[in-house]
């Protein structure tokens, strides 16, 4: 990476000494001028939970690790000060390990497509530790790709350069669209070939995330009638992200809550998470684990892009019904621990039985906004349904139809046009009686989104070590609610060539 790429990435304290850096391209001057020490304020709580919850485990060092991206924002909010390039990168590649970092490994199970795995764990990751932002809000600091552990399984314990530029920019693009997700802080390649189709370049993530703590973490203890360990993960839980919550069910209630109003933001951006498995359901209700996920292209409710859901189990138009059927797997769990299982099971039964109808009211408040209604009404839901259906006949682009609403051009995103026009007669006659529909479509309607063409291309391009098309695909979805003409390109649907068929996990 060129030091002016760097400049952007990396922050330094030493302005005058880093404008030279950057001036004469030299970033061995900046590190003769330059000495800030890496510092990060870890405060960590998970490690002092029954050691039955993780392996202590280093991260395994690579060979030759190269700082590919630092996200410099999120750095700042956690506290961190950055430091010198090299440390810099051989802190996040592993191959060091910070100050006040206790590196461990996560156990927890889960249920795969439908199957129950009693054990799972972080195979391919370690936790760092924690840091309390300057938001007050902790949070996780994961190595991903970190190499084995005891629960890599047949895993090498590694990751490829192609998922973690994935995982970078998705994540980042989705916090910046506003739904909740784990994010990243850095990406480092390691100089290390990993085989996969073929040999890769290996590849290091730095994840946080405001817990790894998943369905999973609890189906682990449940299943093994470990129910000490329960009760400890439950208050953990309780403590660190909902203070606010009584008990068991007081839990259950409000990751349910918390599930719905995320899930439901997925679908309002067309967002296929693609292997909801309960060991990748976020008790903290973060988007987590971006394997094969996807967001589409022309909209049809039935679109998979994950190589291994054959099944169609994770289609978009699945995804709340396989939420509820999560939570109905934490529910199982957590009442293991509660002496009345009689009234648990009851209380259960109503909290998940909930689940959809909270889902429908986050997601009927998310496309009210997508088509400028701010009002409710009777008949508002089989507008928007009748809408879908229009594009997923007409072959419509998801983004791109509801960003043009209100403009010429939305009619120009359906096969045949007059399906959209017969649609907007009702619809206009129902605008009348709101009061700002442009202004409230602009923030609900994003014109930019990870489209998986441009994460392929980036993908390519990066393997090839260009690494501009990473750095824009990154500026430009940090504001994707924002007109960007010279962006224009990312907007574009893919042509036949481009189209992306099948994502894969990021084993
Ligand atoms: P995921 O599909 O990322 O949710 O991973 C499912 C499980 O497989 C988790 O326990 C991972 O830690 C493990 N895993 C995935 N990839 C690897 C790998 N390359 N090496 C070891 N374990 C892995
Ligand atoms: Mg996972």
């Amino acid at each position: 990476m060129s030091c002016a790429v760097m400049a952007a990435h990396l922050r330094c304290w030493c302005d005058y000494a880093w404008a030279d850096a950057i001036r004469y391209g030299n970033c061995a001057l900046r590190a003769y001028v330059c000495r800030m020490t890496l510092t990060i304020p870890f405060d960590n709580s998970y490690i002092r939970l029954p050691d039955t919850f993780y392996a202590r485990q280093a991260p395994v060092p690579v060979r030759a690790p190269r700082m590919v991206a630092f996200n410099d924002e999120l750095a700042q909010l956690l506290r961190i000060t950055p430091g010198e390039v090299e440390e810099m990168t051989q802190a996040f590649a592993g191959n060091t390990v910070p100050d006040g970092a206790q590196p461990l490994a996560q156990l927890y199970s889960g249920h795969q497509f439908g199957n129950y795995n009693p054990q799972l764990g972080d195979g391919r990751a370690v936790l760092l530790g924690e840091t309390v932002g300057t938001d007050g809000i902790r949070r996780d600091i994961q190595l991903k790709g970190s190499g084995p552990t005891p629960f890599s399984r047949q895993g090498d314990g590694r990751a490829w350069l192609g998922p973690v530029l994935r995982e970078y920019v998705v994540s980042e693009a989705m916090h910046a669209l506003g739904i909740p997700t784990t994010r990243a802080l850095a990406a480092v390649e390691t100089g290390e070939i990993v085989l996969r189709e073929g040999p890769m370049p290996g590849a290091v993530l730095t994840r946080v995330a405001q817990s790894h703590l998943r369905v999973g973490t609890f189906q682990v203890f449940a299943a093994r009638g470990q129910l000490d360990n329960l009760r400890r993960l439950t208050d953990y839980a309780i403590e660190r992200h909902y203070p606010q919550a009584v008990g068991p069910m007081g839990l259950l209630r409000v990751v349910r809550d918390a599930q719905a109003r995320l899930i439901a933001q997925w679908m309002s951006v067309g967002f296929i998470h693609g292997v909801m498995n309960t060991d990748n359901c976020s008790i903290a209700g973060e988007t987590i684990d971006y394997g094969p996920c996807a967001f589409m292209d022309s909209y049809h409710p039935n679109t998979v892009y994950s190589s291994i859901d054959r099944m169609g189990r994770y289609a978009y138009s699945n995804q709340p019904e396989i939420a509820v059927w999560n939570l109905a797997q934490l529910a199982t769990a957590l009442i293991q621990q509660v002496e009345d299982k009689e009234a648990a099971v009851e209380e259960a039964t109503e909290i998940v039985h909930a689940m959809p109808e909270l889902m429908q009211a986050h997601w009927l408040e998310r496309f009210r906004a997508k088509i400028g209604l701010v009002t409710q009404e009777e008949g508002d839901l089989q507008m928007i349904s009748d809408l879908l259906t229009r594009m997923a006949q007409n072959g419509a682009d998801f983004t791109n139809t509801f960003r043009a609403l209100g403009t010429d051009r939305a009619r120009d995103q359906f096969t045949d046009p007059a399906a959209f026009d017969q649609w907007a007669e009702g619809w206009q006659a129902r605008l009348q009686r709101e009061e700002v529909p442009a202004e409230v479509m602009k923030a609900a309607n994003p014109a930019f989104i990870p489209r998986n063409h441009r994460i392929e291309q980036m993908i390519q391009a990066a393997v090839q070590g260009e690494y501009a098309p990473f750095h824009r695909l990154n500026d430009v979805f940090s504001q994707p609610y924002a007109d960007q003409p010279g962006a224009a390109d990312l907007m574009r649907p893919p042509t036949q060539d481009e189209v992306v068929h099948a994502t894969f996990c990021g084993t």
